[in-house]
């Protein structure tokens, strides 16, 4: 059966960043001398979105669902098999290396993990000016004392600025990462799982620390979370990743009051409510199997093979992401109508 057109690019006008069908797929070869494509793990396929400028967009899906790959596609860690990611009016899918040094001063990242994002040979001031020396923003004097301000910035105390790494917390570790994503300024920040690696009590600090930044300097972040629970605090807008593509995309309101696909429904119910007594009545929604392999995606609604709702159609035509509501609610699924149900009684 036909697989219906690519979904429409959920857009706004006022977008910083616009991704428009972003396809990443990673060839797998066999031989050594002579190599042969037998395959390709399909990480990101055909995904859609866009930023509006000074604002968070959440992205979240289980591990492997292709969301990091998004994020490392746009600061062209990789380059992508196709689409486009319009950075304002310059597509960074088609930019060549020599032309990626000025994007890369006002498109940064944070990672997830800030044991391993920071080399344990420098010091702190040495990570932190690195991005400044290389994007030559001032002289070593103004570069070390933008660095001690940028440390109290992130509220550590400018006198750690010869210390290492090792030194630190899992909590200042990551506001050093942070201190070095925003030396140069940025317009953008992929945060790649920045709290996950947290104790549960940092990572209300950490959050606080990066919504105070974006009210100061106006910056727009991409969110990156396995954690529905952790989105909500920080996006206004959230988008759910299962296989590759978008599943749903809504507003807050939207994702966590009224969701309009299964997979956004067995998210939710995994999310722990802190009354024993709700907590005990509410209907969890198991999953069965694994998250498929991206290397042989399913047929029709790549879901399909875990979805509680699914039909015969699921498995041959490919649900469109659409919007439900006519004010920006989109879902990629046949049958939303249902979605409510699922999410009160706990079954189909
Ligand atoms: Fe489930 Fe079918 Fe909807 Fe896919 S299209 S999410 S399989 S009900």
């Amino acid at each position: 059966m036909a697989v219906p057109a690519a979904a429409p690019a959920p857009s706004t006008t006022d977008a910083l960043l616009r991704v428009e069908d972003l396809v990443m797929h990673f060839p797998i070869t066999q031989g050594i001398i002579i190599q042969r494509r037998i395959g390709a793990v399909r990480a990101v396929d055909g995904v859609s979105l866009s930023i509006p400028r000074g604002q968070t967009l959440g992205l979240v899906g289980e591990s492997g669902s292709g969301k990091s790959t998004i994020g490392r596609c746009i600061v062209r860690l990789y380059r992508p098999t196709s689409g486009h990611m319009y950075f304002e009016n310059e597509d960074l899918a088609t930019l060549e290396s020599s032309q990626l040094r000025g994007v890369r001063r006002r498109v940064q990242m944070i990672f997830q993990d800030p044991y391993a994002s920071l080399n344990p040979r420098f010091t702190v001031g040495s990570l932190i000016a690195e991005p400044m020396f290389i994007h030559r923003t001032g002289n070593r004097r103004e570069i070390r004392q933008r660095t001690e301000d940028l440390l109290t910035k992130v509220g550590l105390n400018p006198r750690f600025i010869d210390r290492y790494p090792h030194e630190f917390s899992g909590g200042q570790r990551q506001r050093i990462a942070i201190a070095r994503a925003i030396s140069t300024e940025p317009d953008f920040i992929i945060a790649d799982e920045p709290v996950s690696a947290l104790d549960v009590s940092i990572r209300a600090q950490i959050i606080n620390l990066m919504q105070r930044l974006q009210e100061q300097m106006g910056l727009t972040y991409l969110f990156i979370s396995h954690d529905l629970s952790v989105v909500r605090h920080v996006s206004p807008r959230i988008a759910v990743m299962y296989l590759g593509k978008i599943m749903e995309i809504s507003d807050r309101n939207g994702i966590y009051q009224m969701p309009l696909h299964p997979y956004t429904v067995s998210l939710l119910s995994a999310i722990p409510i802190p009354n024993p007594r709700v907590e005990k009545q509410r209907k969890r929604i198991i999953l069965r199997g694994d998250l498929p392999s991206p290397v042989n995606v399913p047929s029709g609604c790549r879901f399909h093979t875990r979805c509680p709702l699914a039909q015969p159609i699921c498995s041959e035509v490919e649900p469109p992401l659409v919007d439900k509501t006519g004010q920006g609610h989109y879902a990629a699924c046949h049958f939303s109508d249902r979605v409510e149900a699922l999410a009160r009684t706990g079954s189909a």
